[in-house]
Protein backbone atom coordinates (compact mmCIF):
# COMPACT_ATOMS: atom_id res chain seq x y z
CA UNK A 1 0.00 0.00 0.00
CA UNK A 2 1.61 3.31 -0.80
CA UNK A 3 -0.60 6.41 0.45
CA UNK A 4 -3.77 5.14 2.10
CA UNK A 5 -2.16 3.90 5.40
CA UNK A 6 -3.77 6.59 7.40
CA UNK A 7 -6.59 7.68 5.35
CA UNK A 8 -7.73 3.89 6.33
CA UNK A 9 -6.87 3.81 10.21
CA UNK A 10 -8.79 7.19 10.12
CA UNK A 11 -11.83 5.61 9.16
CA UNK A 12 -11.09 2.55 11.02
CA UNK A 13 -10.61 4.43 14.31
CA UNK A 14 -13.82 6.45 13.47
CA UNK A 15 -16.46 3.42 12.56
CA UNK A 16 -14.41 0.71 15.75
CA UNK A 17 -14.86 4.16 18.15
CA UNK A 18 -16.99 6.59 16.93
CA UNK A 19 -16.34 8.37 20.16
CA UNK A 20 -12.56 8.16 20.31
CA UNK A 21 -10.13 10.62 21.72
CA UNK A 22 -8.48 12.84 19.85
CA UNK A 23 -5.24 11.19 22.03
CA UNK A 24 -6.59 7.46 20.93
CA UNK A 25 -6.94 8.99 17.21
CA UNK A 26 -3.56 9.96 17.53
CA UNK A 27 -1.85 6.84 18.31
CA UNK A 28 -4.03 4.51 15.82
CA UNK A 29 -2.71 7.21 13.33
CA UNK A 30 0.64 7.01 14.40
CA UNK A 31 1.00 3.52 14.61
CA UNK A 32 -0.46 3.68 11.49
CA UNK A 33 2.38 4.84 9.69
CA UNK A 34 5.09 3.73 12.07
CA UNK A 35 5.80 0.71 10.56
CA UNK A 36 7.18 1.99 7.59
CA UNK A 37 9.92 4.14 9.44
CA UNK A 38 12.23 1.06 8.32
CA UNK A 39 12.81 3.04 5.17
CA UNK A 40 15.28 5.22 6.82
CA UNK A 41 17.16 2.02 7.56
CA UNK A 42 16.41 0.61 3.81
CA UNK A 43 17.89 3.76 2.22
CA UNK A 44 20.13 5.15 4.50
CA UNK A 45 22.10 2.35 6.16
CA UNK A 46 21.08 -0.84 4.04
CA UNK A 47 21.69 0.54 0.94
CA UNK A 48 18.62 -1.07 -0.59
CA UNK A 49 20.12 -4.81 0.00
CA UNK A 50 17.05 -5.93 1.86
CA UNK A 51 13.29 -5.34 0.89
CA UNK A 52 12.04 -3.20 4.28
CA UNK A 53 8.98 -5.62 4.60
CA UNK A 54 11.98 -8.20 6.00
CA UNK A 55 12.49 -5.31 8.64
CA UNK A 56 11.46 -5.77 12.67
CA UNK A 57 8.93 -3.07 12.25
CA UNK A 58 7.28 -4.98 9.50
CA UNK A 59 7.07 -8.08 11.59
CA UNK A 60 3.45 -8.48 13.48
CA UNK A 61 4.92 -10.20 16.83
CA UNK A 62 6.50 -6.67 16.97
CA UNK A 63 2.87 -4.63 17.61
CA UNK A 64 1.01 -7.82 19.27
CA UNK A 65 3.94 -7.53 21.64
CA UNK A 66 3.73 -3.93 21.82
CA UNK A 67 -0.43 -4.19 22.22
CA UNK A 68 0.03 -7.03 24.96
CA UNK A 69 1.88 -4.42 27.12
CA UNK A 70 0.04 -2.11 26.74
CA UNK A 71 -3.17 -4.13 27.55
CA UNK A 72 -0.84 -5.12 30.75
CA UNK A 73 -0.03 -1.57 31.67
CA UNK A 74 -3.43 -1.00 30.86
CA UNK A 75 -2.49 2.26 28.22
CA UNK A 76 -4.96 2.90 25.28
CA UNK A 77 -2.34 4.64 23.53
CA UNK A 78 -0.18 1.99 23.66
CA UNK A 79 -2.65 -0.40 22.49
CA UNK A 80 -3.85 2.35 20.09
CA UNK A 81 -0.24 2.24 18.46
CA UNK A 82 0.06 -1.26 18.03
CA UNK A 83 -3.32 -1.87 16.45
CA UNK A 84 -2.87 1.03 13.51
CA UNK A 85 0.37 -0.86 13.25
CA UNK A 86 -1.32 -4.06 12.46
CA UNK A 87 -3.65 -2.29 10.38
CA UNK A 88 -0.57 -1.27 8.20
CA UNK A 89 1.11 -4.71 8.12
CA UNK A 90 -2.55 -6.30 7.10
CA UNK A 91 -2.88 -3.49 4.32
CA UNK A 92 0.79 -4.40 3.12
CA UNK A 93 -0.41 -7.96 2.88
CA UNK A 94 -2.62 -7.22 0.06
CA UNK A 95 0.07 -6.49 -2.57
CA UNK A 96 3.31 -7.04 -0.15
CA UNK A 97 4.66 -10.17 1.49
CA UNK A 98 4.28 -9.49 5.48
CA UNK A 99 5.62 -12.76 7.05
CA UNK A 100 2.93 -13.07 9.55
CA UNK A 101 4.78 -16.26 11.10
CA UNK A 102 7.99 -14.63 11.85
CA UNK A 103 9.91 -15.81 13.66
CA UNK A 104 8.26 -19.24 13.40
CA UNK A 105 8.91 -18.94 9.62
CA UNK A 106 9.62 -16.52 7.14
CA UNK A 107 6.86 -17.52 5.10
CA UNK A 108 5.09 -14.94 3.36
CA UNK A 109 2.73 -14.31 -0.06
CA UNK A 110 0.84 -11.06 -1.27
CA UNK A 111 -3.11 -11.75 -1.28
CA UNK A 112 -3.17 -10.27 -5.02
CA UNK A 113 0.31 -10.27 -7.43
CA UNK A 114 0.90 -6.98 -9.10
CA UNK A 115 2.74 -7.94 -12.30
CA UNK A 116 5.62 -5.72 -13.28
CA UNK A 117 3.83 -4.15 -16.56
CA UNK A 118 6.35 -1.22 -16.61
CA UNK A 119 9.96 -0.65 -16.31
CA UNK A 120 9.91 1.55 -12.87
CA UNK A 121 7.76 -1.15 -10.51
CA UNK A 122 6.04 2.04 -9.05
CA UNK A 123 4.16 2.76 -12.04
CA UNK A 124 3.22 -1.09 -12.33
CA UNK A 125 1.26 -0.70 -9.36
CA UNK A 126 0.21 3.17 -9.84
CA UNK A 127 -1.61 1.58 -13.00
CA UNK A 128 -2.99 -1.83 -11.05
CA UNK A 129 -6.55 -1.67 -10.13
CA UNK A 130 -5.32 -2.10 -6.37
CA UNK A 131 -4.57 1.39 -6.67
CA UNK A 132 -7.91 2.56 -7.21
CA UNK A 133 -8.93 1.10 -3.82
CA UNK A 134 -6.35 2.97 -1.95
CA UNK A 135 -7.64 6.37 -4.07
CA UNK A 136 -11.05 5.14 -3.07
CA UNK A 137 -10.08 4.62 0.66
CA UNK A 138 -8.48 8.28 0.25
CA UNK A 139 -11.71 10.10 -0.83
CA UNK A 140 -13.98 7.66 1.99
CA UNK A 141 -11.27 9.44 4.81
CA UNK A 142 -11.81 12.77 3.29
CA UNK A 143 -15.46 13.27 3.31
CA UNK A 144 -15.21 11.37 6.90
CA UNK A 145 -13.02 13.69 7.85
CA UNK A 146 -14.98 16.61 6.95
CA UNK A 147 -18.17 15.52 7.88
CA UNK A 148 -17.05 14.57 11.50
CA UNK A 149 -16.31 18.08 12.69
CA UNK A 150 -19.14 18.89 11.93
CA UNK A 151 -21.00 15.96 13.53
CA UNK A 152 -18.77 16.68 16.50
CA UNK A 153 -19.99 20.29 16.89
CA UNK A 154 -23.69 19.13 16.86
CA UNK A 155 -22.92 16.26 19.68
CA UNK A 156 -21.45 19.23 21.82
CA UNK A 157 -24.33 21.63 21.30
CA UNK A 158 -26.81 18.37 22.07
CA UNK A 159 -24.66 17.92 25.15
CA UNK A 160 -23.99 21.47 25.96
CA UNK A 161 -26.94 23.68 24.36
CA UNK A 162 -26.41 26.66 26.54
CA UNK A 163 -22.56 27.34 25.26
CA UNK A 164 -23.99 27.71 21.62
CA UNK A 165 -25.86 30.75 20.38
CA UNK A 166 -28.59 30.72 18.18
CA UNK A 167 -28.28 31.89 14.64
ZN1 LIG B 1 4.71 -0.87 5.17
Amino acid sequence: MFVAHLPAAYLVIRCARPNATPKLIAAVLAGSVLPDIDLLWFYLVDARQHHHHAYLPHKPVLWVLLGLAGWWRGSSVTIGVAAGAMLHLLLDSIVGQVTWGWPVTDWAAPLVVVPATRNWWVASFLLHWTFAIEIAICALAAVAWFTSGKRDQAALKRKNPRRWPRV
